[in-house]
């Protein structure tokens, strides 16, 4: 079966701008960028939405969370702030079957989302 794009990019099939990396995580400039700052944070493994979400995978969402929470010091975002967004089904838009989370930074983001 063939890989879906986050896992080719977790196996460093494809290229990516990566920002952060480590054993579990890796983190990624978004190709299509909503604001100025565009980071998908991803779990290494694939888990294809969060309806897919197993027990032994909780560890990898509250990691993710310390994750952006790194990312917002390093692209200067703390202060300002910065919007997660996790994009689950059809009617959300979710386009790429395997878990992600958006990390919106760098302008002011409107609310309500579209
Ligand atoms: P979603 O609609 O929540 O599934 O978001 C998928 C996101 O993945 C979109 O914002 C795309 O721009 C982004 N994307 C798709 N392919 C790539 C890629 N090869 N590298 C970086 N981002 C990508």
């Amino acid at each position: 079966m063939n890989k879906c794009i986050f896992c080719q990019i977790v196996d460093k099939n494809i290229k990516a701008d990566i920002v952060y990396e480590d054993k579990n995580i890796v983190a990624f400039r978004d190709i299509n960028p909503q604001a100025p700052v565009h980071i998908l944070v991803i779990p290494k493994k694939h888990i294809s939405s969060i309806m897919s979400l197993q027990e032994e995978d909780e560890k990898y969402i509250g990691y993710i969370y310390r994750v952006c929470k790194e990312i917002a010091k390093k692209e200067n975002v703390s202060k300002t702030g910065f919007r997660l967004v996790v994009n689950t089904g059809k009617d959300a838009g979710q386009e790429v079957q395997h878990l992600h989370f958006h990390f919106l930074a760098g302008r002011k983001l409107n609310w309500p989302p579209g």
